[in-house]
């Protein structure tokens, strides 16, 4: 445990949270910024700053638990869809963000954006060439990555 971060804090319980499912190693809770009604976060009790740090068999059941908080949010919300991101802002102890999506917009977070008449658009696409060299690129660092199975740590 990280002692002045947040959500180690939280997964401690010396800080109250609206908790919707816990275990020995997971937590899930409401974000208090919520983007919308029913935005939860999910944390490893375990101090992890980044999400490709977590241990892989540990990742596969936080990705286990969002697909099932993400089903009651459907349920409940009376959603098509729920967004899942992991942005890493704000506190740096891995989370995902489960957010009910009413809107395509919803996963944007736009809530936590002070300006708020933007408008949001497609990205214009990128160049064949560019993205042909990034994708070499990003290939040969994960190729070089050792790859990791579920319950190897
Ligand atoms: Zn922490």
């Amino acid at each position: 445990m990280s002692s002045n971060c947040l959500f180690c804090r939280i997964a401690a319980q010396q800080i109250p949270a609206h908790v919707v499912y816990q275990d020995d190693s997971l937590m899930a809770f409401l974000d208090i910024h919520p983007a919308r009604e029913g935005h939860t976060l999910i944390i490893p009790r375990e101090h992890h700053p980044y999400f490709e740090d977590i241990p892989p068999a540990l990742m596969v059941r936080m990705t286990l638990l969002a697909q099932r908080v993400a089903r009651a949010q459907k349920k409940l919300f009376k959603v098509e869809r729920v967004g899942m991101a992991i942005t890493g802002v704000h506190v740096a102890h891995a989370h995902i963000h489960l957010i009910p999506m009413a809107t395509p917009n919803d996963i944007l977070l736009l809530p936590l954006v002070e300006q708020q008449d933007l408008t949001v658009a497609l990205p214009p696409q990128a160049e064949s060439g560019q993205l042909a060299l990034t994708a070499t690129r990003i290939g040969q660092a994960v190729a070089q990555d050792s790859i990791e199975q579920p319950g190897d740590s």
